[in-house]
């Protein structure tokens, strides 16, 4: 029978507005997030291997001062390189994590359009960094970009040739709940010196 352009009567169903469960055709938003990073049979890998620097914290939450810091100007020693917090100022633990990444700068660039500033401020990109649920970022914690081989694999050593500073971390939530992935907005870091591209 084929469909009718004018039907006069609804099709009749028997799927509930309100659905307790799934229904099994329901999109898995974490799982289709693993495939975007990692491909699938139908879905070539997008994720693009890096690192989150995570940035160590006191029982009170605090960040935890490098003994490199200046006692009276509060500055990270950054005329040398010190191997403990390279240039940060505070101590950090790095590991590696796949992420998808999108530039969304409001100004020039994706938008094409020129937006007047103030004096005095800077056209930063803004950018999303998209990680799986388990990574759990915090803001003050940052990313750091590596140059990949060719192939896009790793080299090693790792080359670092970008840091951002996460200002917001939003988990995104489904499934009853849970989350299906992390969607965090950074800004580039100015580069200060250059002995931190270790
Ligand atoms: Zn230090």
């Amino acid at each position: 029978m084929s469909t009718e352009l004018y039907p006069t009567t609804l099709p009749s169903t028997n799927r509930s507005m309100w659905p307790v469960s799934g229904s099994g055709g329901e999109v898995d938003l974490r799982q289709e997030f693993e495939e975007l990073l990692y491909g699938s049979t139908t879905e070539v890998a997008k994720g693009r291997p890096g690192i989150l620097r995570r940035m160590r914290k006191d029982t009170g939450g605090n960040l935890v001062v490098c003994p490199c810091v200046d006692e009276k100007t509060n500055e990270p020693d950054r005329d040398s390189f010190c191997q403990y917090c390279w240039g940060e100022g505070y101590l950090w633990d790095e590991e590696e994590v796949v992420y998808y990444k999108m530039l969304v700068s409001s100004h020039e660039g994706l938008v094409r359009k020129r937006v007047p500033m103030k004096a005095g401020v800077s056209n930063v990109p803004f950018t999303f960094f998209y990680l799986e649920s388990y990574v759990l970022p915090e803001p003050q914690d940052k990313i750091v970009e590596i140059t990949l081989a060719q192939d896009g694999g790793t080299t090693v050593p790792f080359y670092r040739n970008g840091v951002y500073r996460i200002s917001t971390a939003e988990d995104f939530r489904s499934d009853n709940g849970r989350i299906e992935y992390w969607r965090i907005a950074t800004t580039k870091e100015t580069i200060r010196s250059t002995w931190w591209q270790r």
